[in-house]
């Protein structure tokens, strides 16, 4: 058995240090490119969600390099990520594919099922092993989302422009090599402690701005055309709103546990929305208020288009715009998105935000 699953921005490495630490064989597909998109759009249905068409590309070149196996998480929420794995096991079917889709449902909804479908894949590991790799897996999880804060903050303040790119650079390469989660913690400590080193000036003054929207799009540097490195280079600190340590800690942990780890960004939504409606709208609408509340000076919204949840998220965001005095913008994203457009955008937006913080403080 040969397994594979979609890239998720970094979220595979926690998983290919999850699986080879059970001895599972994993194939990572390529880092997302234009031939992953052709190959996702060219076979998806053409009104598909863009996280769904990346998929499929990186599917298709995984299993080209010998996967037999799709791993994914499932959800019966309201929105189309429910019916992912069904969807895209037919269209790989039609595609000539005949590949297994394993779809894990959160541990909340049938931690018996969950656990029995990893030791499905794992030849059936004893439990307590199953669970030890998990916990190593979410804790590579939350060194990336650390490892990615610290170039967020260094990004817009580094002396030398372009050391925090170059470091990443060999970061990416090394990452590739590492087997393992033991392997994946060291690459992962050695570039921290290369990025401490980085020259910044820390007087400089930068601009902060969050950044809402769908997980997947928010993530995944291919899909949201490299927006934080974008940003960073044009001085902006950025803060992710969703990662993916999060979405374990409140998919796994905290529901298992019976608890509301998102209480803070529920209470914030709930002058706006109050209903979960699918996806992460309610995130969006909560975080936008609590970014405002945090002193951030904008925030750019991230949707697919099409995205059902976010479209909904985006007619209220200009109620949240005014009410809690935050510019946000909006930026749709699918296959057809040109980049010289982006960055005239977010320069607009950029500038814009520049001119009324100096206009404010004087
Ligand atoms: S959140 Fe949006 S993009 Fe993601 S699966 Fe649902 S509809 Fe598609």
């Amino acid at each position: 058995m040969k397994v594979t699953f979609p890239h998720m921005g970094e979220t595979y490495i926690a998983l290919k240090g999850f699986f080879e630490d059970l001895g599972v064989d994993v194939v990572i597909p390529p880092e997302c490119n234009k031939k992953t998109l052709q190959i996702g759009v060219k076979y998806s249905p053409e009104t598909a969600c863009l996280p769904l068409k990346v998929n499929i590309g990186n599917y298709v070149q995984s299993i080209e390099n010998g996967a037999d196996t799709i791993v994914i998480t499932g959800s019966c929420g309201p929105c189309r990520f429910g019916y992912y794995g069904i969807l895209e096991k037919e269209i790989l079917r039609d595609m000539g594919y005949d590949v297994d889709m394993i779809v894990f449902d959160p541990p909340s909804e049938d931690i018996g099922r969950f656990i029995s479908r990893i030791r499905k894949i794992t030849n059936n590991k004893p439990v307590y092993k199953v669970a030890d790799s998990l916990y190593k897996g979410y804790r590579i999880a939350k060194e990336l989302d650390d490892m990615n804060k610290m170039m967020f903050a260094i990004r817009p303040r580094e002396i030398k422009k372009g050391e925090v790119r170059r470091i990443y650079g060999e970061y990416q390469k090394e990452i590739e090599k590492a087997h393992g989660t033991r392997e994946i913690f060291k690459v992962i400590d050695d570039n921290k402690k290369k990025l401490k080193d980085v020259r910044i000036d820390a007087d400089r003054k930068v601009l902060k701005v969050g950044i809402i929207g769908e997980i997947y799009t928010v993530i995944e540097p291919f899909v949201n055309l490299y927006i934080e490195e974008k940003l960073g280079d044009m001085g902006v600190e950025v803060d992710r709103s969703m990662n993916v340590s999060e979405w374990i800690e409140t998919n796994m942990f905290s529901k298992l546990l019976g608890f509301n780890s998102e209480r803070d960004i529920d209470k914030a939504a709930e002058n706006y929305l109050k209903t979960a409606i699918g996806g992460h709208a309610k995130q969006c609408i909560g975080n936008a208020v609590l970014y405002s509340r945090k002193g951030f000076d904008g925030l750019i919204q991230l949707l697919p288009f099409s995205c059902m949840p976010e479209i909904v998220a985006s007619s209220i965001l200009p109620s949240v715009s005014r009410n809690e005095k935050i510019p946000i913008m909006t930026l749709v994203l699918d296959e057809l998105t040109g980049e010289s457009g982006y960055i005239t955008r977010l320069e607009a937006f950029v500038d814009m935000l520049g001119i009324r913080k100096e206009t404010k403080v004087e």
